[in-house]
């Protein structure tokens, strides 16, 4: 019994997440060779590739044992065939958030910095994101150790207009129904925190 709390406590410490993190960016490394080329582009990390990684295999194998809830035609940006970038590891979910930041973001920043808040960040965006100097950044989450705050969203602890943009994105499918129907829900308190977002606070109230 002792020795899984041991454990546990190791998998759950920053010093792991973060080897575990280096080891993953090691085998890439190894891999990314044979994925190099010029018909794409990550708008992550930039490199060339000739394909982009599909989903790990195990996925496949438990959606044929155990079915999925919806048709893969039904899906948004989860391309199981060009899944991942083999040199950043972005998702095409992150890649396309990025395309779309790379085109808001020049206007947004052209009279000073910004302030952004990423719930739940992912790496490849989160190191892509922190290296813009006009961008005040901050990552959240309610149970992950490698972020900077831990904020639960149905009951952020920030103050009223404390971000210029938050991403949250395929979050609120997380969140428990009674929640969100709650008064302090999470579309209130995401909207509270956005800068010029009065209209949405005073609905609240
Ligand atoms: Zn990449």
């Amino acid at each position: 019994m002792w020795h899984r709390l041991i454990f546990a406590s190791i998998r759950n410490s920053l010093p792991y997440v973060r080897f575990k993190s280096a080891k993953k960016a090691i085998q890439r490394a190894i891999k990314l060779p044979r994925y190099l080329g010029s018909e794409y582009r990550c708008p992550i990390c930039g490199v060339g590739l000739r394909a982009f990684k599909p989903i790990w295999r195990s996925h496949t194998r438990k959606v044929e044992q155990f079915g999925y809830v919806y048709r893969h035609a039904e899906l948004e940006t989860f391309n199981r065939e060009a899944f991942s970038c083999p040199k950043c590891d972005a998702s095409d979910r992150d890649r396309l958030m990025a395309i779309f930041l790379d085109g808001v973001l020049p206007s947004l920043t052209k009279s000073g910095g910004i302030r952004l808040t990423d719930f739940a960040p992912t790496d490849p965006l989160s190191r892509k994101i922190s290296r813009n100097p006009s961008i005040e950044y901050r990552t959240a989450d309610l149970y992950r150790i490698d972020v900077q705050d831990r904020i639960d969203l149905t009951d952020i602890s920030y103050p009223d207009e404390s971000t210029d943009i938050f991403i949250c994105s395929h979050m609120f499918e997380h969140i428990p129904m009674t929640a969100k129907r709650c008064g302090s829900s999470t579309y209130f308190e995401a909207r509270r925190i956005r800068t010029g977002a009065g209209a949405d606070r005073r609905r609240r109230r």
